[in-house]
């Protein structure tokens, strides 16, 4: 089954891009890592396939997961369990990405988490960043512990194995993905130069505060991500419920004359 209109064109797209950028950052190696997206309305997910470098992802490699997880097309990323239950946990969560990168996976296995504040672009952009006690990749045993440590946080790192962060959408879990492994970085730097200082409280409400109004812009293109009307290859696409309520209200005001 694929998905050939609309904002499901539009995820499959980021996947495809963010997948070959995940690749071209260095933050996986060979078949590591994996992205999904939730599709608008009752239609579900779409996740990156299993065992495929995630460079050499097509949109038509994408496996499409029904809106109660049962595999509808392709072979899901082995990690699908972990995606499912951050999104029936997060209603809010429309994307979740998981990489190796090397910094963030460095302190992973070095079983240290990022959840002090002690980089400003960190509190603002992304919060803190536990880390989730190892368990066997692809299991649900990782499934439940990831899902509990994200209940409100945006990204977590997974002992001995890599990191997961979330968004809205494919390419805001991405850039959590980027500003995760920057901080991981920054934080190693710092403690080799004797020890990161943290922020004061204080600087930390107030970062919180710049938060709301900083970060990631949306493009252009997704400036109206809330309207009704959505635009595919060869057209635009309302939902039966907007297109039925714009022609009874054409149809009231024709009938009253207005259109004359
Ligand atoms: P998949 O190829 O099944 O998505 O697995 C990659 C991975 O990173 C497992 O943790
Ligand atoms: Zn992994």
């Amino acid at each position: 089954m694929s998905i050939s209109r609309g904002r499901g064109v539009e995820a499959a797209r980021e996947i495809v891009l963010y997948g070959a950028k995940m690749a071209e950052k260095g933050f996986v190696a060979a078949t590591d890592g994996n992205l999904s997206a939730r599709l608008p309305g009752d239609e579900g997910f779409l996740t990156t396939p299993t065992g495929v470098p995630k460079g050499e992802i097509s949109p038509e490699s994408l496996s499409r997961i029904s809106k109660d997880g049962a595999v509808l097309s392709g072979s899901p990323s082995s990690e699908w369990p972990m995606h499912m239950v951050i999104y029936n946990k997060r209603h809010d969560v429309g994307a979740v990405v998981h990489a190796h990168p090397p910094f963030a996976t460095a302190l992973a296995c070095a079983n240290v988490a990022l959840d002090q504040p002690f980089l400003s672009e960190v509190v603002i952009s992304l919060g803190k960043v536990p880390l989730v006690q190892f368990e066997i990749p692809s299991t649900d045993e990782l499934a439940g512990r990831v899902a509990a440590a994200m209940s409100n946080c945006n990204g977590a790192l997974l002992a001995n194995h890599g990191a997961v962060t979330v968004g809205q959408d494919v390419r805001t879990a991405y850039f959590r993905m980027e500003t995760l492994e920057q901080a991981a970085r920054i934080f190693l730097y710092a403690k080799l130069l004797g020890g990161g200082k943290l922020l004061p409280e204080e600087a930390v409400s107030r970062l919180k505060e710049l938060g709301k109004g900083y970060g990631l812009s949306p493009l252009p293109s997704q400036a109206c991500s809330n309207c009704p009307v959505a635009s595919g290859e060869d057209g635009i696409y309302l939902k039966r419920d907007d297109l039925q309520k714009m022609l009874a209200d054409f149809a009231r005001l024709a009938a009253k004359g207005q259109f004359r």
